[in-house]
């Protein structure tokens, strides 16, 4: 039987196999027991948010109703600064129903070149993770973290997911699809973000 008060009896709110291995992986010094939604046949949520911190709420929120447990969501995605901050909380939606990121990402260069007009490109960007900690009887809390980097053409690199390829984060040569996966982990949004969940001490 699961003990549904005990908040390390966890949930993650996604069905991202990308994500949730990065988020166990992160997870794994506290000894939680951590189940994700997808195993548990909860169903996702619409993102109807307007930012990341709306869409994580709304995801951990929905889990931990359809659970009874402590739920975590992440909403995260990639911000291109000519871009106005595309594709932003659309940064799934961008690779369509196939999830196809070689699409979204030749979109992102295709859309940065109509926005140059044959200037130099402004190719700063920077990957936003936005994580919700929704627990039964409590008021759920969110945490922001960030990666500042550059868009980079063409894609390099097959480790990680998503934008891994198009995106240098400041001060390194390599893309986080490049990357060692542990360095990545260490340095990412969701590291960042995962900091400050973790300063608020959810565990102890
Ligand atoms: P959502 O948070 O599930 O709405 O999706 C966010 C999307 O942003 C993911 O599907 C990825 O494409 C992208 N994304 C978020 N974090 C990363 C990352 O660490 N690397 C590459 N792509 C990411």
């Amino acid at each position: 039987m699961e003990d549904r008060t005990n908040k390390k009896n966890l949930v993650i709110a996604s069905h991202n196999a990308g994500k949730v291995r990065e988020i166990a992986i992160l997870l794994e010094p506290f000894g939680l027991t951590v189940q994700s939604a997808g195993e548990l046949g909860i169903v996702e949520p619409e993102e109807t948010g307007v930012t990341f911190a709306e869409n994580a709420i709304l995801k951990a929120e929905h889990c931990r109703d359809a659970s009874g447990l402590a739920a975590l969501a992440d909403d995260s995605g990639l911000e291109v600064v000519a871009l106005g901050g595309a594709p932003g909380i659309y940064s799934a939606r961008w690779a369509g129903p196939d999830q196809d990121f070689n699409l979204a990402m030749h979109r992102i260069e295709d859309e940065l070149h109509k926005e140059g007009g044959g200037k130099p490109l402004d190719r700063r960007a920077h990957f936003i993770c936005a994580l919700a900690l929704a627990v039964p009887g409590e008021k759920t809390r969110v945490f922001e973290g960030r990666v500042d980097g550059t868009f980079i053409w063409p894609p390099r690199g097959n480790q990680g997911f998503g934008y891994d390829p198009v995106f240098q984060p400041v001060g390194l040569d390599e893309t986080f699809g490049e990357m060692d996966q542990t360095a990545k982990h260490a340095m990412s949004h969701r590291a960042d973000a995962f900091e400050k969940l973790l300063t608020a001490k959810p565990w102890v």
